[in-house]
């Protein structure tokens, strides 16, 4: 088979603040492909894990592994040219840029290494080649952005900025995309929508996704495989019906 029965792997991983453990012992496997869900109470460490395994936040221990390729400590953008991409809780677009230009900023950033040192960074240099160009298109048409190119990020509608963030990922080809609470803000059609968009972005690309997000309609409907945070630990993991049936988490959901 050309493809790895796992993707992404992270063992023992640890993320300390202080004397606070934000993550403990952390342990996930994902295949190529999969739609895995994390969930957990606010503070379990949910963002903090994403934080560690894109090269935002250096593990104080453990390991990640993409491909087989131990990916530890690496930088943002290093990692996003090895395949990872991901949007943040909360927007982080260029907003004085158009979206077309948040787009291929991060396109620039997978085809052309070394032109910038992190996504986050405002192009300082840009070079519009056709083949970037392609790219941001087919992105923006890919999410029903495709006639707002030459918008300002910051001007589009809420839910269009959502999109925008995704069609931005996208943009660096990922093998894996993670997604930090994409509905939050969302109404119930918007929620729809996206279900719909995640389906169509593994079908059409083979992206593999990780999700984190508090509605549990969208992690019950999308998710193959959902794992369960509390206090920086695995509580839990299988299937949306097994982790509702699963002692410790309705404990940490519930409180009884
Ligand atoms: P979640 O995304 O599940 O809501 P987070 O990963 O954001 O949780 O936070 C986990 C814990 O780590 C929380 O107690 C939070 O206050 C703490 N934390 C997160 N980031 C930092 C940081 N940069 N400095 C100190 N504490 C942090
Ligand atoms: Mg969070």
């Amino acid at each position: 088979s050309p493809f790895p029965a796992v993707l992404l792997e992270t063992a023992g991983l640890c993320k300390n603040f202080r004397g606070l453990k934000a993550l403990r012992d952390h342990a996930l496997r994902v295949a190529p492909g999969e739609i895995l869900g994390v969930i957990g109470p606010n503070g379990s460490g949910k963002s903090t894990l994403f934080n560690v395994i894109t090269g935002f936040s250096p593990p104080s221990a453990g390991r990640v592994c993409l491909n087989g390729i131990e990916v530890t400590g690496w930088r943002p953008d290093a990692i996003v040219r090895q395949g990872i991409a991901r949007t943040f809780q909360g927007s982080r677009l260029f907003k004085a840029l158009t979206a077309a230009e948040n787009i291929e900023a991060a396109a620039q950033l997978a085809l052309r290494p070394g032109l910038f040192s992190t996504l986050l960074r405002p192009p300082g240099y840009r070079r519009r080649t056709d083949e970037i160009v392609a790219i941001g298109q087919q992105m923006l048409d890919l999410v029903g952005l495709g006639k707002w190119g030459d918008r300002r990020a910051g001007d589009l509608p809420y839910g269009a900025q959502r999109r925008l963030e995704i069609a931005r990922a996208m943009a660096t080809k990922p093998k894996l995309l993670m997604l930090d609470e994409p509905a939050a803000g969302l109404n119930t059609h918007e929620t729809a929508e996206l279900m719909t968009l995640i389906r169509q972005l593994r079908e059409l690309y083979g992206v593999a996704v990780i999700i984190v997000e508090h509605d549990m309609d969208l992690i019950g409907t999308l998710c193959e495989r959902i794992q369960v945070l509390a206090q920086g630990t695995v509580i839990g993991e299988g299937s949306f019906a097994a982790i509702q049936d699963n002692i410790r988490v309705r404990e940490a959901y519930l409180g009884h």
